[in-house]
């Protein structure tokens, strides 16, 4: 069994590209640097989740600015 490594990235666009944000009265927020989002939100992933976030952010990113 190979082992993984799971990583906290941005849930909409798969970046580990993020840092927290003082969020006001709700605490903690997370804010991705790729995509600008900006929530309470982040996912532990490994690799191949990864790879998955991020090619269903590019297909969205395409279908949005192809047109
Ligand atoms: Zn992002």
């Amino acid at each position: 069994m190979t082992e993984e490594e799971y990583i906290e990235v941005c849930p909409v666009c798969g970046s580990s590209h993020w840092y927290y944000e003082a969020g006001g009265y709700t605490g903690k927020l997370y804010h991705c640097k790729n995509c600008g989002y900006i929530g309470p939100l982040i996912v532990e992933a490994n690799q191949e989740m990864i790879d998955a976030i991020k090619q269903d952010y590019k297909r969205k990113k395409e279908s949005k600015e192809g047109s």
